[in-house]
């Protein structure tokens, strides 16, 4: 049997779904990749393009794409006029002259290739006219031309996109698939797991079921900076207990990040681990967002009380309101500290 994106992780239905459309020669000439930051949206639709072309196809000892013929080559790279990439190149949204662009060179036939493939990234930023204007292409396109819309949130394209285009969705990871993952991408992760545990099960947590994420956070700084902010809301946690002294609590607050937009980050950490403790609380098995290994989160969540997790809760989220409404950051941080000091364990 065809292995199907064999150099893909993850979205193993997803892949099997769409590896035997295009060997059927069933494949629609519009789809819509949906899925969260890191999902792999941009990988997929790179390795749809080059299956569409790619010339082993029909043998059945290479998998699809096959990755070594010409086309595999030239496409995963993208380094070919027949893929062309369109995005909002930094600006807020992708507007109507993107798509008039396209649809003046989708009827030139392909250079290389038998396929054209256009894959338009964060389609959720395409303007009302813009999306307009690429309907009348997704009804009739060429029947060489293929057009991969990428987005986050399908909700915010028109109804009248949606319904013209097959959606596929990308999934988050498992933080078991996404530790295997990292294990086979980066040496490095490796040697943290055996040597620093915590740290590796943090950097696996912080990334949320994103590979891309999580590739970023264990090649770049990006890493120490998530750990830091994660070890902030750790001491918060741990300065709620009350043989913790109060000085040291009121410490704890003010250690939290003085930008408001940091600020807000911090906080929102900050209830993700209140709500892994609550949920824990109910259920020992439920999926952790915040927390990176179980049994911490375990011990921590015994030494509260549920009446005290959600008044913790109740004073995070009166914070991040206040700091919205531009209050004064030491007022912020003094009230804070007191809803605290009452939400304790007494
Ligand atoms: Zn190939």
């Amino acid at each position: 049997m065809k292995e199907f994106f064999p150099t893909l992780y993850g979205n193993h239905a997803l892949r099997q779904q769409i590896g035997e459309k295009i060997l059927q020669g069933r494949f629609s000439h519009a789809f819509l990749i949906q899925g969260a930051e890191g999902t792999g949206k941009q990988t997929l639709a790179r390795a749809i393009a080059a299956a569409l072309s790619c010339q082993a196809l029909h043998d059945e000892n290479q998998p699809l794409p096959c990755g070594c013929c010409p086309a595999c080559r030239r496409i995963l790279a993208a380094n070919t006029p027949d893929l062309i990439l369109v995005g909002n190149d930094g600006a807020a949204t992708i507007g109507i002259e993107a798509v008039r662009r396209i649809k003046e060179d989708m009827f030139l036939s392909p250079t290389e290739f038998d396929r054209k493939v256009y894959i338009i990234e964060d389609a959720d930023t395409m303007t009302p006219a813009a999306q307009n204007a690429l309907l009348i292409m997704l009804e009739s396109p060429p029947d060489n031309v293929t057009i991969l819309l990428l987005c986050r949130n399908a909700s915010a394209m028109l109804p009248t996109v949606r319904s013209r285009v097959q959606i596929l969705r990308t999934e988050l990871f498992t933080p078991s698939a996404l530790s295997d993952f990292v294990l086979s991408r980066t040496p490095s992760a490796r040697t943290m797991q055996s040597e620093d545990p915590d740290r590796f099960y943090d950097l696996i947590a912080a990334a949320g079921g994103s590979p891309g994420i999580a590739l970023d956070l264990f090649t770049t700084e990006d890493g120490a900076a998530v750990l830091a902010a994660r070890k902030t809301v750790l001491s918060l946690l741990q300065a709620l207990h009350p043989k913790v002294g109060v000085p040291v609590l009121y410490e704890a607050v003010t250690a939290l990040p003085q930008k408001r937009a940091e600020l807000l980050s911090a906080l929102q950490l900050f209830l993700l681990a209140v709500r892994d403790l609550i949920l824990l609380k109910k259920d020992e098995q439920v999926p952790l967002c915040f927390f990176g290994r179980r049994e911490a989160a375990l011990a921590l969540c015994d030494t509260f009380g549920m009446r005290n997790l959600l008044s913790v809760g109740a004073a995070i989220l009166e914070t991040a309101t206040q700091v919205e409404q531009n209050a004064n950051l030491a007022l912020v941080f003094t009230s804070l500290s007191d809803a605290l000091f009452s939400a304790r364990i007494k």
